[in-house]
């Protein structure tokens, strides 16, 4: 109906320009374990952390990415900038053996924070299937 589309689009609206955690910790308002900083992207040790080490790698600038899904084409840079920068991390991190990269994607992800952000997890054996 248009009035399901409407809360639809209001909803996606608000996402878009809502404030998360995460802005605090790429403002300094809230401190954070920072193990990695450029001009684009901050990375940082997960406060509840589900492997020996987990780190969580973010664009400091959201520019409407609160999730994966929606991606677009001006978001290129940014999403390879990351991509690109997780393997400098890890290794900064002990993890040249492997480790595990998770983007939790909405409501049945169990995604919590809609700023996207990568998880960088390791330190001992993952398993597979995660769940
Ligand atoms: P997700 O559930 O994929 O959205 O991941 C959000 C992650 O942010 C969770 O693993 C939380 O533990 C983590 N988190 C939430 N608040 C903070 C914080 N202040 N500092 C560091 N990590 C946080």
């Amino acid at each position: 109906s248009s009035h399901s589309h409407h809360n639809q689009h209001h909803h996606n609206h608000h996402n878009h320009h809502q404030l998360t955690i995460f802005d605090k910790i790429i403002n300094k308002e809230i401190p954070a374990q920072i193990v990695y900083e450029d001009d684009k992207c901050l990375a940082f040790k997960d406060v509840s952390p589900q492997a020996p080490v987990h780190i969580l790698l973010i664009p400091k600038v959201k520019d409407g990415l609160t999730q994966l899904q929606k991606a677009e084409e001006r978001h290129k840079d940014i999403l390879g900038h990351l991509m690109l920068k997780v393997a400098d991390i890890a290794h900064q991190n002990n993890l040249k053996e492997g480790y595990r990269v998770v983007i939790n994607d909405g409501k049945l992800g169990c995604q919590s924070v809609y700023h996207l952000h990568l998880h960088i997890l390791g330190g001992t054996q993952m398993g597979w299937p995660p769940g």
